[in-house]
C-alpha cells in the first residue's frame, strides 16, 4: 500500500486544505470565513437546528446547534480491529472471529444514538444537504489514525441508484466523501461504483434479507482506479454491513488491494 498514485483520469481530487498528517484538520467554519454571509443568511433563514429545533448558538456547527454537536456520542478505541464495534479491550469481536468479513476493516465516527439518527434522517430524507458539513467534520475528526495501516489511496462513496439520486437531488455519501477528501487530501472517485439495479429500501429488512436485497446491486465502473489500491468506502451509516459488504466484494473483485469502510454512524 505504498505505491505512488499513478496518473489517473477524472479523479475528483481537490487540493488539501491544510496538513493532513493527523487527518484531523477541521473544516473551515463559515462563521470564520465569511461572517457577513453567515449573518445575511441568518436573517434570510433564521437558523434552527434540524435535530432539536433550537436556535443555533455557541459552538454551532451549521446547521447543527452546539448542544447537538457536543451530544453526538463519539466512538473511540478500544474497538474490534476488524468491524469497529466497541469492545472493552482491543482485539476481534466474537462475530469477526467466526465470520469472514468482506471488508478489511470498518470504522464509524459516532454511535447511532438519538441525535445521530435525527441528523442522518434530516440529511437523507429531509433535504438538509448542509448537514454534510458537520457530518463530514465528524469523519475528519475521527482522523486517518483511526484507520489501520497506511492512508487510503482513494475514497469511494456508496452509490445511490440514479433514479433515487435524481429524486433526492444528491447522494449523501458522495457529499461526505467529497468533503472528507478535501480535508484529508485523498482523491475521491464518485463514479468508481455504480448501482446495477435499484434495490428496495433496506430499512424494514433483517440482516439476511438485506444481504439478499443488495446482492449483485453494484458494479465497478472504473476498475482502472481501483486495481491494487487501498480503497475506503464512505457511507452515512453501518447497520448490518450488508450494503458496505456488497460494495466491498464488488471492489475486491475489481482488483482492490484492501477495502475499508468509514461511516458517520454505526448501529451497535
Ligand atoms: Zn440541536
Ligand atoms: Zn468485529
Amino acid at each position: 500500500m505504498d505505491r505512488a498514485l499513478p496518473v489517473v483520469p477524472a479523479l475528483e481530487h481537490v487540493a488539501p486544505l491544510g496538513s493532513s498528517e493527523e487527518g484531523s484538520v477541521p473544516l473551515p467554519k463559515p462563521s470564520h470565513v465569511w461572517p457577513w454571509l453567515t449573518a445575511a443568511l441568518d436573517l434570510l433563514f433564521p437558523p434552527f437546528c434540524p435535530v432539536c429545533q433550537a436556535p443555533l448558538g455557541a459552538g454551532r456547527r451549521d446547521p447543527l446547534c452546539g448542544t447537538c454537536w457536543q451530544g453526538l456520542e463519539r466512538l473511540a478505541p478500544p474497538w474490534c480491529r476488524r468491524c469497529g464495534v466497541a469492545l472493552s479491550i482491543e482485539g476481534l469481536c466474537g462475530e469477526c472471529r467466526t465470520r469472514r468479513r468482506p471488508f478489511s476493516y470498518a470504522r464509524a465516527a459516532v454511535r447511532y444514538g438519538p441525535i445521530a439518527r435525527e441528523a442522518l434522517h434530516a440529511f437523507k430524507f429531509g433535504g438538509r444537504r448542509a448537514l454534510a458539513a458537520p457530518l463530514a467534520e465528524l469523519l475528519a475528526e475521527l482522523g486517518l489514525g483511526a484507520l489501520p495501516g497506511a492512508a487510503p489511496d482513494l475514497l469511494v462513496p456508496v452509490p445511490l441508484h440514479a433514479r433515487r439520486e435524481r429524486a433526492r437531488g444528491y447522494n449523501q455519501s458522495a457529499l461526505l466523501a467529497t468533503r472528507l477528501g478535501q480535508v484529508w487530501g485523498v482523491p475521491v472517485a464518485l463514479d468508481a461504483l455504480g448501482r446495477a439495479t435499484a434495490t428496495a429500501p433496506q430499512t424494514d429488512l433483517d440482516a439476511a434479507a438485506r444481504r439478499q436485497n443488495v446482492r449483485g446491486a453494484f458494479v465497478a465502473r472504473r476498475p482502472e482506479l481501483i486495481v491494487g489500491r487501498h480503497v475506503l468506502l464512505v457511507d452515512d451509516i453501518l447497520t448490518t454491513g450488508a450494503t458496505a459488504g456488497e460494495c466491498a466484494r464488488c471492489l475486491t473483485r475489481a482488483g482492490a488491494a484492501a477495502v475499508g469502510v468509514l461511516t458517520v454512524a454505526r448501529v451497535d
